[in-house]
């Protein structure tokens, strides 16, 4: 996809951006020239895909870190003010999505999943917006989910809950932070192909299912989440805040 925007003169950090959504949007900032903190859990992925980047010639590193630890998130902050001290952009991308009918869900489940889909925004948000507040501006963007706005799923009823929670939460961050410039936004995909959606991707039946559900009559594109995440990012969606997008072929119009 060919970038047609210039960041050039911002800094990143993209959360969860070792492999699926999050890589496709730190590899779009990238490639719209932003220097970019990889974050993921895994370590190996957030050096492969920091390495890879790097390669193609931009300035990246990778952070790896849980975003439910603040002890870690404060350190990645810490060592994004020491690379850059700088940042613009931050996408709120990490998430689980575990799989539980709610009769016998685990309770640990449960709390890990609002603690990485919730609590980890909340976390990188105030770091964030404090720098930004202190810059004059900056621009939040929370990957939500279909599931937490308008299309419940089946037997994700923790992830469903959590992705509600950001997108209330993106409200009032928009609303709280307006005042110092700072915009932010929540992404709703449907279903993208990643490899989230991989196990989901193997029953034909639900996947004939799907198209037949979706307008454009097709899953979508990591690389058509990161198109909308620029877009929201960019001065061109300068009057753009407290809302939920959705990236969903259709699916969802209200
Ligand atoms: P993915 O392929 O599973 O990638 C998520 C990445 O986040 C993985 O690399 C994962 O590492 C990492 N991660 C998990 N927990 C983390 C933590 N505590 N701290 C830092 N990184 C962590 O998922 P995806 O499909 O790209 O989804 C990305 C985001 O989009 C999620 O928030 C998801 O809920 C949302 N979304 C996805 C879809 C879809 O259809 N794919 C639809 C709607 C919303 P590990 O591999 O080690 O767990």
């Amino acid at each position: 996809m060919s970038p047609s925007y210039d960041f050039s003169h911002k800094v990143v950090c993209v959360t969860g951006a070792g492999r699926g959504i999050g890589l496709a949007i730190a590899s779009a900032f990238a490639e719209a020239g932003a220097r970019v903190c990889v974050n993921d859990i895994d370590a190996e992925s957030a050096l492969r895909a920091a390495s890879d980047l790097s390669a193609t010639g931009s300035d990246v590193f990778a952070f790896p870190a849980d975003v439910a630890d603040p002890a870690r998130v404060s350190a990645m902050f810490g060592a994004i003010d020491q690379r850059w001290d700088q940042i613009d952009v931050l996408v709120n991308n990490a998430g689980i999505e575990p799989v539980h009918s709610l009769f016998d869900h685990p309770l640990s489940d449960w709390r890990r999943t609002l603690d990485v889909n919730l609590t980890g925004p909340f976390l990188c948000t105030q770091h964030a917006a404090r720098r930004m507040r202190d810059r004059g501006g900056g621009v939040i963007l929370n990957i939500a989910s279909i599931a937490g706005k308008s299309q419940p799923l089946y037997l994700r009823s923790a992830y469903a809950a959590s992705k509600a929670g950001l997108v209330g939460f993106t409200k009032e961050a928009a609303r709280e932070f307006a005042p110092y410039g700072i915009r932010v936004n929540a992404v709703c995909p449907g279903v993208i192909v990643t490899p989230m959606t991989e196990h989901l991707r193997e029953d034909a039946a639900q996947m004939a299912r799907w198209r037949g559900e979706i307008p454009l009559a097709r899953l979508g594109e990591a690389e058509e989440v990161a198109a909308l995440c620029l877009w929201l990012a960019s001065d061109a969606a300068s009057y753009v805040t407290g809302v939920a997008w959705h990236v969903d072929g259709g699916k969802n119009m209200a």
